[in-house]
């Protein structure tokens, strides 16, 4: 182990397993650090090879979204109310009532949408009751709603790989968002669903008109995909980089073993093998739950599983 202050080495032994939970970009990163990864990008940073695992780093996944907004006819949005006597009173209602506004995750209802007649959903809503922006892109101005489709299941796939062997040092990561065009086509769809709910009857005693992607109904599909471009953004659900499964190239086996050395589990997102169709932080916690079963020895049905592989 590194200490992050002073930069001190310090060594601990380990009787039984390893559990590896470090999130989809810091698991890979460790294993590679350890020598277990990629051997040619290992060598090329000088570090042992301990096992040439080909698919460490690789298999990068992530949910992504765009915002459609609509301005509301009035001030009736979440702006505002975490400032001043708002706030304040927002939180003497929680700290009293455990009522109120503070009892809200923003992202205030959601769905799941078919649309490509594929037989599943394959966008998920998120609708929040104000105008959302990004980590480098401020809030649209004034009073809104934001409705953001996300699609579910990612055909393109990114890599996180080491700049250096110095534990200290970032990773490179390029998260291939949008580079198949499929991914590009299935957001296109949903932000046309979205226009058409941010225009339906309900919501026209309360929606305005459209501020984003545009005023106007009739716009060209090229400019849809150019908003799309423009202003895709993370949902945060980074996972893959360490996938599970019964083929020779899979990072852990089913029971979240490291293949090729002895003692070592990884136990989060970077196993799923292909994202979930939804939020991932309830699967990765049945991943958690499932580890712990295997580390107790109590899924019996998955030694005999494996046994048959
Ligand atoms: C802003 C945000 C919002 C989200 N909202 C939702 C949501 O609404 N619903 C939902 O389902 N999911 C949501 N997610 C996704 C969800 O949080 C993740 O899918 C889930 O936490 C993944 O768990 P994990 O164990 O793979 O990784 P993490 O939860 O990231 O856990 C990894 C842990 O390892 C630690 N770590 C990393 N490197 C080291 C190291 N070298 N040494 C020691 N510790 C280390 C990290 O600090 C972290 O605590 C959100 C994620 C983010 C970032």
């Amino acid at each position: 182990m590194i200490d992050r202050k002073t930069g001190a080495l310090s060594q601990i032994s380990v009787c039984e397993e390893v559990i590896l939970s470090a999130g989809a970009l810091s698991t890979p990163k460790i294993l590679m650090l350890s020598g277990i990864g990629p051997k040619d990008h290992l060598q090329e940073h000088g570090i042992p090879v301990l096992h040439d695992a080909p698919q460490v780093g690789k298999n990068y996944q992530d949910h992504l979204e765009v915002s459609v907004y609509g301005r509301t006819k009035d001030p009736i949005s979440l702006l505002g109310n975490d400032t001043g006597l708002r706030a304040l009173k927002h939180g003497i209602q929680w700290t009293l009532w455990k009522t109120g506004l503070l009892t809200s995750n923003v992202v205030e209802s959601g769905g799941f949408v078919d649309s490509s007649n594929c037989g599943r959903p394959d966008i998920q809503f998120h609708v929040l009751p104000t105008l959302v922006g990004d980590v480098d892109r401020e809030p649209v101005d004034g009073h809104g709603v934001s409705i953001n489709p996300c699609f579910l299941r990612p055909k393109s796939r990114g890599f996180a790989k080491l700049r250096s062997p110095n534990p200290l040092d970032s990773m490179v990561f390029e998260s291939g968002a949008l580079k198949e065009q499929e991914d590009v086509d299935s957001l296109v769809r949903g932000v046309k669903l979205a226009r058409k709910i941010l225009r339906a009857p309900a919501l026209a005693k309360l929606v305005e008109h459209e501020l984003l992607p545009a005023r106007n109904e009739d716009i060209l599909d090229t400019e849809l995909e150019a908003y799309v471009r423009n202003y895709a953004k993370t949902v945060y659900h980074p996972a893959g980089t360490c996938r599970m499964g019964s083929d020779t190239d899979a990072v852990v086996d089913p029971m979240l073993k490291v293949k090729g050395v002895d003692g070592v589990r990884i136990c989060d997102a970077s196993v799923m093998p292909t994202l979930v169709s939804g939020n991932t932080n309830a699967p990765t916690i049945m991943i958690a739950e499932r580890c712990a079963e295997f580390i107790l020895g109590l899924d019996a049905c998955a030694n005999q599983r494996l046994e048959m592989v």
